[in-house]
């Protein structure tokens, strides 16, 4: 039988963050659980029916995703201390009092409720602990100065030459793919979901996508000429204070999510269509 993931052991404990079980939050507890055999008893308010006890501290068949896990975990306390209210403003984020007080604020057209118990996408658990990651790490940086439409490559990002290919690879080369044949009403049709405003420049399409709210990313895509030799191309700009919001490998990771949103989107379109 598959071993119990962190995720499955989560859906089972309240998400009240109570602390009685010795750690700070049901996510730490439940990496704990999943990954170095704590008894999962040690919460009082868990629901064992059906729970595998046998595998429940097996660890997970991806370590990656593990790891990944753990890291949610620890920024999830990182932000416990935040005075959201205050923090709101320069996230471009909304603040709700609450009992639990949360910001709320878009995230490729999804809606994000950040409270410090939890995170929901369009009322979800992310089922891709990346995506927590990366919305912890934009709330932590508590903001910076924000964007003025001056654009700069990957290149122009301080430390960032090594990242250059990452972005071609996960991002660049998967849209020009993607956006190659269709035409530039239809590729900003199926953009519409994330939001996107049109941007000023000569490229066969040029858009501005609201990634979160303070980190927009400027696509420009250059249609192929097949006569002249030239290949489809796609090149993403980011303003030139985004590492006031997010660290080079956060924004990488944002770039990547965008282009599979985009390949998201096309698909669900064909299905449609
Ligand atoms: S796992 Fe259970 S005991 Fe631990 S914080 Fe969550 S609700 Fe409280």
């Amino acid at each position: 039988m598959a071993a119990m993931t962190p995720l499955a052991i989560f859906k089972r404990t309240p998400g009240t963050n109570c602390g009685q079980c010795g750690r700070p939050t049901c996510l730490a507890f439940s990496v704990a659980v999943a990954t170095t055999g704590v008894d999962p008893a040690q919460c009082p308010y868990i629901d064992l029916a059906g729970l595998d006890l046998a595998t429940a501290g097996q660890g997970g068949a991806d370590p990656s995703r593990e790891r990944d896990l753990a890291l949610v975990a620890h920024l999830q306390g990182k932000i416990a201390s935040l005075d959201f209210a205050a923090i709101a403003g320069p996230l471009g984020a909304v603040w709700e009092a609450g009992p639990p007080d949360q910001l709320t604020f878009p995230y490729l057209g999804q809606a994000v409720r950040l409270a410090k118990s939890g995170i929901l996408l369009d009322g979800m658990i992310p089922e891709d602990p990346r995506d927590a990651i990366l919305l912890y790490n934009y709330v932590h940086g508590g903001g910076g100065r924000p964007p003025d439409n001056n654009w700069v490559g990957m290149e122009s990002l301080p430390n960032s030459i090594s990242k250059v290919r990452t972005l071609a690879t996960y991002c660049e080369q998967r849209l020009a793919r993607l956006f190659t044949g269709r035409t530039p009403a239809a590729i900003m049709t199926l953009a519409q979901p994330l939001g996107v405003r049109p941007g000023t420049g000569t490229a066969t399409v040029e858009m501005i996508v609201p990634v979160l709210p303070m980190v927009p990313q400027y696509v420009l895509f250059w249609d192929e000429e097949p006569a002249d030799g030239f290949e489809a191309r796609i090149k993403v700009l980011f303003d030139r204070h985004v590492l006031d919001f997010l660290d080079i490998e956060s924004l990488l990771f944002a770039a990547e999510r965008m282009a599979e949103r985009f390949e998201r989107l096309a698909s669900a379109c064909g299905q449609n269509g």
